[in-house]
């Protein structure tokens, strides 16, 4: 149950932005989407928030190590607020080309500094916080039930920690909320009197609690982000308030290559790019995440994305020939066969997001609708079925789109050599218009001239 009736707040940790986002981080996010969608679908008001983690992300999770934005920075030679610009904009895009709504609002840390120190000062004063050479640190002692999300206990913890980086923390799990920089940090602010930066933990609990207050909804991840970066989340909004902050919990299950753990070094690595380079429509990823549980662990592979490919191909032909049939039949047993799948599909969303079963449900209604289409074809019957094909659509979002992945080049070329088309009927120069169209279609690029213009679609 929402805290408030028909309205749902949900936070996102969204990305790191010092590289393209890989699949792995584009299946969280797809999986997010869904939720909102499916929440959307059934009535509810959704205020969704996604950061972008811009600085104080550290290589290792446990608060050591150089800042990821500034170890691209290096790396790349440039200056780490052009990188974090450069690839936010660039998993904006990919999150369009995937049909991922936009948040109502994509907060960047490094605009939250006052939010995070707030927040850091706040637990200064109640005595959740202490300040040691390095940084200020949370006191996971002084918070009892440090551990319950993902029941790693302190006792686990302290058994199980290595040699002690940091003999000035209390206790091992003690974890940064803020930084104190080298004098060549390029990223560092003044807070609590000296030069620094946010911990990456602190700034997804300064930010949610900013735009949708001390308690909310739902706060999504990958389940990598369980521990520590959502335990801490929940000591230090808590620790803050005394309040519950978040009621559920959905974490996106491991995206696995061919059964193994996806990493650069194993040469299995990919981001959305990369698969559009290997002529890959974004919508076969999208469907291919989708078609999955989400807290199941997903195993991609190039043999399931052409299959995903072929599906999504199954799909539009079926609405194309909804659209297109003029049949005078009886639309009743159209009407039993709408009847069936809504409700499974219904019942499958509401089962905790079943995908597999509700996509079963529609691979029905296409199976047992095609033999109506060609023994009973009704135009009233096709028109029944095209609307549940639309409203199964504004969950999944997977039907038509091969124009995703075509770059604004590719379209400002298209549409440049549309109008030389164009001037060249004018002035009735046939054999000009016909070499244009020549050229078009080398491109892949169909037209269709009609009343209120030119419309071309890549077919190839
Ligand atoms: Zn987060």
């Amino acid at each position: 149950m929402p805290l408030v009736k028909g309205k749902v707040k949900m936070y996102n940790c969204g990305p790191t932005v010092y590289s393209f986002a890989h699949i792995g981080n584009c299946s969280s996010y797809l999986f997010a989407d869904l939720l909102r969608r499916w929440l959307e679908y059934s009535g509810y008001r959704v205020t969704q928030i996604k950061n972008i983690t811009d600085v104080g992300h550290l290589v290792s999770d446990a608060d050591e190590g150089e800042d990821k934005l500034m170890k691209a920075a290096r790396l790349e030679k440039k200056d780490p607020f052009e990188i974090a610009r450069f690839y936010e904009k660039a998993y904006i895009e990919d999150e369009h080309r995937l049909r991922i709504e936009d948040p109502a609002e994509r907060p960047r840390a490094t605009e939250h500094l006052k939010e995070m120190a707030a927040h850091v000062q706040d637990l200064l004063d109640k005595g959740f916080a202490y300040e040691i050479s390095d940084g200020i640190y949370f006191d996971v002692q002084k918070f009892p039930s440090y551990g319950k999300l993902s029941g790693n206990t302190l006792e686990q913890l302290q058994a199980g920690a290595r040699i002690e980086v940091n003999p000035e923390k209390h206790h091992p799990a003690d974890f940064a909320l803020w930084k104190k920089a080298e004098p060549n940090h390029l990223m560092q602010w003044d807070f609590f009197g000296f030069r620094g930066f946010p911990g990456w933990h602190i700034e997804c609990s300064a930010m949610s609690s900013k735009y949708l207050g001390e308690s909310f909804d739902i706060h999504t991840g990958g389940v990598d982000n369980i521990f520590p970066h959502h335990e801490c989340e929940i000591a230090q909004s808590e620790a803050r308030t005394g309040k519950q902050w978040v009621n559920y919990w959905l974490h996106k299950g491991y995206l696995q290559v061919e059964g193994e753990k996806m990493s650069k070094s194993k040469g299995n690595f990919y981001t959305l790019r990369d698969l559009i380079e290997k002529g890959y429509k974004p919508l076969a990823f999208r469907y291919l995440v989708l078609a999955s549980h989400y807290r199941s662990p997903l195993d991609f592979s190039f043999t399931k994305m052409d299959a995903s490919q072929k599906v999504l191909e199954r799909f539009n032909d079926f609405v194309h020939r909804l659209e297109i049939c003029q049949g005078k039949g009886s639309k009743q047993a159209y009407v039993e066969v709408l009847k069936k799948a809504l409700a499974e599909f219904e019942a499958a969303m509401n089962d905790d997001l079943n995908t597999p079963v509700a996509l079963a449900a529609v691979f029905e209604l296409m199976k047992e609708g095609n033999k109506l289409l060609e023994n009973t074809p009704s135009k009233a019957g096709a028109v029944l079925l095209l609307d549940f094909m639309h409203k199964f659509d504004q969950v999944f979002a997977i039907l038509g789109g091969a124009e995703e992945v075509l770059s604004p080049e590719f379209k400002a070329q298209v549409e440049a050599l549309i109008l030389k088309r164009t001037e060249a009927r004018e002035q009735k120069d046939w054999a000009a218009a016909d070499q244009v169209r020549d050229e078009l279609k080398a491109l892949g690029v169909e037209l269709k001239d009609s009343a209120e213009g030119v419309t071309w679609k890549k077919v190839a």
